[in-house]
C-alpha cells in the first residue's frame, strides 16, 4: 500500500467520514487517487443545483469580504433573493472575522484540513461562531447534524487550533458553537453548542481514527450493499451503475488553493 501518501495526507471530514463507511472507497479516492468531478455521474437538475449552491458560497464569501454586493449584479432570481436573506439573516459588520476560512493543523502523525464558510465573534457570548452553509432541498430539521462527524470535527479542529490562533484579537472565554443556515429556509438555524467533555472525548476519537486508518493494510470493501448503491466506484467493484451519486461538500471546493492554506504546526 501507498505509505508515503498516506502518511502525507490531511484528513478532512469527508475523509474520515469515507473511511468509517467504506475502507475500500478511501483508498481509490485518497490513495490510489481514483477521483473525478463532482458534476459527473449527476443529472442535469442536480448539477444545476450543485452550481447555484457553488455561485452562493461564492457570493457569501465577497459579501463578507467586502460587506457590499448589490443585487442587480446577481442575474439569477433565486439566488438575488439567497443573497437578500443572507444579507438579513447576518449582516456584514465589525465582528466578521473571515469567510471561507482553511486550516490545516500537523501534529505528528495527526494532520487534519477544514474549511469555514464563515468565523465571526460573538461579542456577547465571548465566542466565535463558526457558520456552515447548506444550499440543498432539504429542511436541516429534518438532518442529523448534532452528531455528524462533520459537525463533531469542525468544533473539535478549531477549538484545539482556531481558538488559539484568535484568542490575541478577541475576548474569546467560551467554547465555539457550529451554525448552519440553509437560505432556502431562511427561519431554520441550526446550533450545535461544545463543550470541554465534547472535546475530550473527540479528541480520543479522532486520533484513534486516524491511527487506525495509518495502520490499514488491506481496506476491505463494505458488506453494506446499501452504502454501495450510491457510490461512486460500484461499476468497479459491484459491476452496477451507481444510482445517485453521494455529493461532498468538499468535492465542490477542489480547486483549493493549498499554498494559500494556513498551517499551523504545533
Ligand atoms: S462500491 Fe461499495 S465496496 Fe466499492 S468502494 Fe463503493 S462503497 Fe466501497
Amino acid at each position: 500500500m501507498s505509505d508515503n501518501k498516506l502518511h502525507d495526507l490531511y484528513f478532512s471530514q469527508s475523509a474520515l467520514d469515507i473511511f468509517q463507511k467504506c475502507r475500500k472507497r478511501f483508498q481509490y479516492r485518497y490513495i490510489d487517487g481514483l477521483y473525478w468531478p463532482a458534476e459527473w455521474g449527476i443529472d442535469a437538475e442536480t448539477e444545476k443545483e450543485l452550481e447555484k449552491g457553488r455561485k452562493f458560497h461564492l457570493l457569501a464569501e465577497r459579501y463578507y469580504l467586502g460587506g457590499s454586493i448589490q443585487h442587480q449584479i446577481v442575474e439569477d432570481p433565486e439566488l438575488n433573493v439567497w443573497l437578500k436573506r443572507l444579507k438579513r439573516f447576518l449582516p456584514y459588520s465589525q465582528y466578521i472575522i473571515s469567510a471561507e476560512q482553511e486550516l490545516r493543523y500537523r501534529q505528528k502523525q495527526f494532520k487534519f484540513l477544514a474549511k469555514y464558510d464563515l468565523l465571526y465573534y460573538n461579542k456577547g457570548k465571548k465566542l466565535i461562531e463558526l457558520y456552515d452553509w447548506k444550499t440543498d432541498k432539504k429542511s436541516l430539521l429534518k438532518k442529523e447534524l448534532e452528531n455528524s462527524t462533520q459537525s463533531r470535527f469542525y468544533l473539535y479542529l478549531f477549538k484545539k487550533v482556531g481558538q488559539k490562533y484568535y484568542s490575541d484579537k478577541f475576548d474569546i472565554q467560551n467554547n465555539p458553537d457550529l451554525i448552519f443556515w440553509n437560505p432556502r429556509f431562511p427561519e431554520e438555524k441550526k446550533i450545535v453548542n461544545y463543550s470541554d467533555k465534547n472535546f475530550f472525548n473527540d479528541s480520543i476519537y479522532f486520533e484513534e481514527l486516524v491511527e487506525k486508518i495509518l495502520m490499514e493494510d488491506e481496506f476491505p470493501m463494505t458488506d453494506n450493499l446499501n452504502i454501495c448503491r450510491y457510490c461512486e466506484y460500484r461499476p468497479i467493484c459491484r459491476s452496477k451503475q451507481t444510482e445517485e451519486k453521494e455529493i461532498f461538500e468538499e468535492d465542490l471546493d477542489m480547486d483549493l488553493n493549498w499554498e494559500e492554506i494556513e498551517e499551523l504546526e504545533f
